[in-house]
């Protein structure tokens, strides 16, 4: 088992041969934990309102540029069909955190989707009340995504503000999630300024104290109308400390979150696509990761989810999207998974020596 001081030690390795071997070790664990069938997800984005203040995010309540939506309960559904057509095996419904998604109509759409397809429903709607949470696992949803987005408290207070009245504590709502009987996701940005590799290393930690079921990793895009993009938010931390937001580095966290959960669920990021178009969302998948989740917005709406920029330009249609998805799959040697792919424990681990082998 890896050891704290080996994941930072391989956080700051360079050496292009050893990151050979760190990536050589992430593929061989992913292929024998969670094999070389890929999961598609078709992610939906059915609000771009947020009440929230995050530094880092396009949502933000204050980013005064950007026009907003929310998708009816009728496109909504109409989505999800083509979705189940496509033959994914799950649905993602994300959105900023919008009170104006309110608990019995999502509910009424759970139950229509579990009545109507085979699809799982996962669920990435921030930090919502229990009773709203509760609420939509009995109307049968599968999963819960919800980032920590980074384990230091500093780090975290400062790009994301409580909201007035609430304490809710992201850690906390991922273990009621866990209670609830969903299977549980979260995940980090790499490279938010102020982040540093001590830091880094303690959330891959974080990742395999919480046994999560998901975990979702992507660079940290600045976006030019939040506080964090302009640089009015600034990091203390020296220049040498920071982790930088690159491809290279989401990679490594990537790998080594492979190596200290073998068994999660872990997507290879349309933020990794977004750094580089070309090889991004392929390398993830060689280097740890077995999801992929693809846009499956309208386009007419897409273009307004804009938490970071350079996310829009991956607009193909849906459709488009899964052929060629499914043609690069095939490049290096995987599949399609068919089902809604869950989490699958292992009751005898495989006794690996890659998780074993030092930095
Ligand atoms: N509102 C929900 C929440 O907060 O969990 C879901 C939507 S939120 C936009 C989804 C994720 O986008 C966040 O957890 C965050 O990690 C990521 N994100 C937001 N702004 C980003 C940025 N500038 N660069 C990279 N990822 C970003």
């Amino acid at each position: 088992m890896l050891s704290r001081t080996e994941i930072e030690t391989w956080l700051q390795q360079t050496d292009p041969d050893a990151l050979e071997t760190l990536w050589r070790m992430a593929d061989r664990v992913r292929k024998e934990y969670v094999g070389d069938a890929v999961h598609l997800r078709g992610l939906l984005e059915i609000s771009n309102h947020c009440v929230r203040t995050c530094a880092y995010c396009g949502l933000s309540r204050h980013n005064k540029h950007l026009r907003r939506y929310r998708m009816t309960a009728d496109e909504i559904l109409e989505c999800i069909r083509q979705i189940a057509d496509f033959g994914y095996g799950t649905v993602v419904l994300q959105a900023g955190e919008d009170d104006g998604i309110q608990t019995e109509w999502l509910a009424q759409i759970i139950r229509t989707v579990k009545q109507t397809t085979p699809l799982a429903v996962t669920l990435s709607l921030g930090e919502r009340p229990f009773e709203d949470l509760q609420c939509w696992r009995q109307a049968g949803a599968d999963r819960y995504l919800l980032r920590f987005e980074t384990s230091d408290p500093a780090l975290y207070s400062l790009i994301h503000p409580p909201r007035p009245g609430r304490t809710a504590h992201r850690l906390e709502i991922l273990s009621r999630l866990r209670q609830l009987g969903y299977e549980v996701g979260s995940g980090i940005m790499v490279g938010i300024p102020g982040q540093t590799f001590p830091s880094l290393a303690d959330d891959i930690e974080l990742f395999r104290r919480l046994d999560l079921d998901m975990i979702g990793l992507g660079p940290y895009i600045p976006h030019p109308h939040t506080p964090l993009g302009t640089g009015q938010i600034t990091p203390t931390i020296h220049p040498s400390e920071q982790v930088p937001n690159t491809e290279q580095m989401t990679c490594k966290v990537i790998a080594l979150t492979r190596l200290v959960c073998p068994e999660a669920n872990i997507p290879s990021t349309t933020a990794l696509a977004a750094v580089n178009p070309k090889t991004g969302r392929l390398l993830g998948l060689q280097r740890g990761a077995n999801v992929v989740m693809p846009n499956c917005t309208p386009a007419r709406y897409r273009r307004l989810y804009e938490i970071y920029p350079g996310k829009t330009t991956l607009s193909e249609t849906a459709l488009a999207c899964r052929h060629s998805l499914e043609e690069s799959l095939r490049s290096i040697g995987r599949t399609l998974a068919v089902g809604p792919g869950p989490r699958r424990r292992r009751a005898n681990p495989p006794q690996s020596e890659e998780t074993a082998t030092r930095p």
